[in-house]
């Protein structure tokens, strides 16, 4: 198990790496295949060298080795996050389940940073979530169609009620994702998903508005809350049900 375990982290740390370059060019409407990765800061191509999740930041001392401009050390959070979550998901769904687990986590982790960064959720990354559930749901599925279906309509529907009740105060781009996220998880889940992302995200806003961070009219961007609210339904959210229905 604990090779295993070594292999997921270094796996992770090597997919964190591209899903930094997706956070930072999908937003901007950039290919994230194509060109190479640069520095931001005098433009010069990245070698082999310097491409090496989390070492290089650190052997570099987060700065460029050519212009000297510092990397943000999101990016070698984000690396160590991916591996982390790597791990736990192995330790969650070992065998063959992981890879598809882990593929839909690594996206909302661009969706949660994009989010975070910019207020909005790219199109592409819903679709990408949508057909991979699609995908889980033929070839092994773990959820009845009619519960994965229903799923999708009370995640997509509550937000969208929201949505016109606030008056763009939940944004369409929140409504997509939970209806997505819907067919993925199931309509119970779904519910528990929506109950932990409302509480999180409105302890978050007090603390914001009671801090003087933010004020009463400052959007705050409600996907990060989602992304949460999914990572503890993926692993826990069994669990929780079980207990709230023998409670
Ligand atoms: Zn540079």
């Amino acid at each position: 198990m604990i090779p295993l375990a070594v292999t997921a982290f270094v796996l992770g740390l090597a997919v964190g790496s591209f899903l930094n370059v997706c956070i930072y060019r999908i937003a901007r409407g950039e290919s994230v295949i194509f060109p190479p990765s640069r520095c931001p800061g005098c433009g010069r191509r990245l070698g082999a060298r310097e491409l090496i999740p989390v070492v290089s930041y650190l052997r570099q001392r987060g700065r460029c080795r050519g212009c000297g401009v510092a990397i943000h050390w999101r990016y070698a959070l984000v690396e160590l996050l991916t591996a982390f979550m790597f791990v736990v998901l192995l330790w969650r769904f070992p065998g063959f389940d992981f890879f598809p687990q882990a593929f839909f986590y690594s996206v909302l982790l661009v969706v949660f940073f994009i989010d975070l960064d910019h207020q909005v959720i790219p199109n592409r990354l819903v679709i990408v979530l949508l057909v991979l559930a699609l995908a889980v749901q033929v070839f092994r599925p773990v959820l009845p169609w009619g519960n994965a279906l229903l799923g999708m309509l009370a995640g997509g529907g509550l937000l969208l009620l929201l949505a016109v009740v606030s008056r763009g105060g939940m944004g369409g781009g929140d409504v997509k994702l939970m209806a997505a996220l819907g067919f993925w998880y199931g309509w119970q889940q779904t519910l528990l998903l929506l109950f932990v992302a409302f509480v999180a995200g409105g302890l978050t806003g007090i603390f914001l508005l009671a801090a003087g961070i933010k004020k009463r009219k400052d959007p705050v961007p409600f996907g990060p809350f989602l992304v949460m609210a999914a990572v503890v339904v993926g692993l826990w959210g069994e669990r929780i049900l079980h207990w709230y229905i023998r409670w």
